[in-house]
């Protein structure tokens, strides 16, 4: 991935949080086969196909794009639409053609081949590759644990592709639990559950991201267990990724536990120095920053200060690549120029939990979804309010750790099983969703300054 699509991908993912708040996801797909082509201090350009830009180039849809941009650049900077050069109709229509017969959800840019080994996922990547090379003959099923940013998605990802590229007939199928959920709803409202069901059973490798997930969806859960049950008498190969343990999954049945169990568990603990320092390399380096153009001082700075989590990491190489492509005609990205674009995020100072309490964070969730602090603690049942409002009801509870009853209070006299399902709900939407991770990340980070 170059640099352009880079920083076009966190764009996107703004855009859509901007849509889902706006209820107009259904645009987001106008957006699938579109391409930042140009960045400059003062445009973006993207370019989509000719009828892409029938439907983007709107001033409302365009303002969207624009906010997104603000938010990730922290620029304002104005997007222009075009058309690619090689656009027509039929292109259009063949594309998505092809899209519906690969359907297997792999991403593509997940293998083996970029994924760094350390101390930390020597024994995930060892497992996850030996199940790749002998699907259905080594581990079954395999689960891989973690926290969170820690490469579980890339390594259940990997094994797909693997497979893939090695053994043209097998087929595969990765899903988040999540997805598995949404579709055995609709399937069910639909009266297609047979053919889910059979859908599913016909894979040679089920890869399912997320499992806790199914915490407390019962049918769910019961359909999940049917299909686990006749991929693993059939020597079909399973992998799983959880955020803990299977016998530590709350809510799920003890026959699905049991059968977890039944397989290998292998975890993803947190990354050392040395692995943050070689991924970082890695990844700076398929942005084409080759090692002569980037200090190594830079590269430790960056490890040292942001290795929790692997996406911080690329959230710090975004903002690096972002300053050296625009705002310095430099060839060479040296410490002071890291620390100017690391300048506003301020990772050794943060405020301390003892100076937040509930009205910070309701203004800081109010600032940035753009509301008032009155809305926020209103009982406006508008979408984006009370999502706004659960978010700054999650967030005062992991921060400040104070009892759900004085939440409520809090909040303009709110019950405490309000404030205990906006929390559970939060919560399980920041596990299950990129967006709503960014989200909260994001906040939290504006309360650290
Ligand atoms: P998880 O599913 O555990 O939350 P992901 O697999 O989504 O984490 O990883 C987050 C990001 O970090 C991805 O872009 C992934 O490519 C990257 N990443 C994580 N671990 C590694 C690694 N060992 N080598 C290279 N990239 C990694
Ligand atoms: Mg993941």
């Amino acid at each position: 991935m170059d640099a352009l699509n880079f920083i076009y991908q966190q764009i996107k993912d703004e855009i859509n949080n901007i849509l889902i708040l706006e209820k107009k996801e259904e645009l987001f797909s106008y957006f699938d086969n579109t391409q930042l082509t140009q960045l400059n201090d003062n445009y973006a350009t993207i370019a989509t196909s000719y009828l892409g830009k029938i439907i983007l180039d709107k001033d409302d849809i365009k303002e969207i794009i624009n906010s997104a941009i603000k938010k990730v650049l922290k620029k304002d900077i104005l997007c222009k639409i075009v058309t690619t050069t090689n656009d027509d109709y039929a292109n259009d229509i063949n594309n998505e053609l092809i899209e519906k017969e690969l359907n297997d959800n792999l991403l593509p840019e997940f293998t083996f081949d970029n994924f760094v080994v350390g101390p930390s996922n020597k024994q995930a990547r060892m497992a996850a590759h030996a199940c790749a090379v002998s699907p259905g003959q080594s581990f079954n099923p395999l689960i891989i644990y973690g926290n969170s940013g820690l490469g579980k998605t890339h390594l259940l990802n990997a094994i797909g592709n693997y497979v893939k590229a090695h053994d043209k007939e097998k087929k595969v199928l990765c899903i988040s639990s999540m997805n598995f959920v949404n579709e055995v709803v609709k399937a069910i409202n639909n009266n297609t559950i047979e053919e889910y069901k059979s859908q599913l059973n016909s894979v040679d490798i089920l890869l399912v991201d997320d499992i806790q997930f199914l915490s407390g969806k019962r049918k769910s859960e019961e359909i999940f267990f049917n299909i686990y049950y006749e991929l693993f008498n059939n020597r079909k190969q399973i992998v799983l990724t959880s955020d803990r343990p299977p016998a530590e999954i709350k809510d799920i049945e003890n026959r699905l536990k049991t059968r977890l169990s039944q397989g290998l568990s292998v975890t993803i603990s947190s990354l050392e120095y040395e692995t943050a320092y070689q991924i970082l390399k890695l990844k700076l380096k398929m942005h084409g920053i080759e090692d002569g153009c980037i200090d190594d001082d830079v590269i430790s700075f960056m490890a040292t200060n942001f290795s929790s989590d692997v996406r911080n990491l690329e959230g710090a190489i975004n903002r690096l690549l972002f300053y050296s492509i625009n705002l310095f005609e430099t060839k060479k990205i040296d410490l002071s120029l890291a620390l100017e674009a690391f300048k506003d995020q301020d990772f050794t100072t943060g405020r301390g939990k003892d100076l937040l309490n509930v009205d910070i964070i309701v203004k800081a969730v109010a600032d940035y979804y753009n509301l008032t602090e009155k809305q926020i603690k209103s009982k406006s049942r508008t979408k984006n309010i009370s999502t706004a409002r659960h978010i700054a009801m999650y967030l005062s509870r992991k921060i400040l750790d104070i009892s759900y009853d004085k939440i409520g209070e809090e909040f303009g006299g709110k019950d405490h099983t309000t404030v205990i399902n906006a929390y559970e709900k939060i919560e399980n939407l920041v596990k299950t969703n990129e967006i709503y991770k960014k989200i909260i990340t994001d906040i939290e980070k504006t309360l650290s300054k």
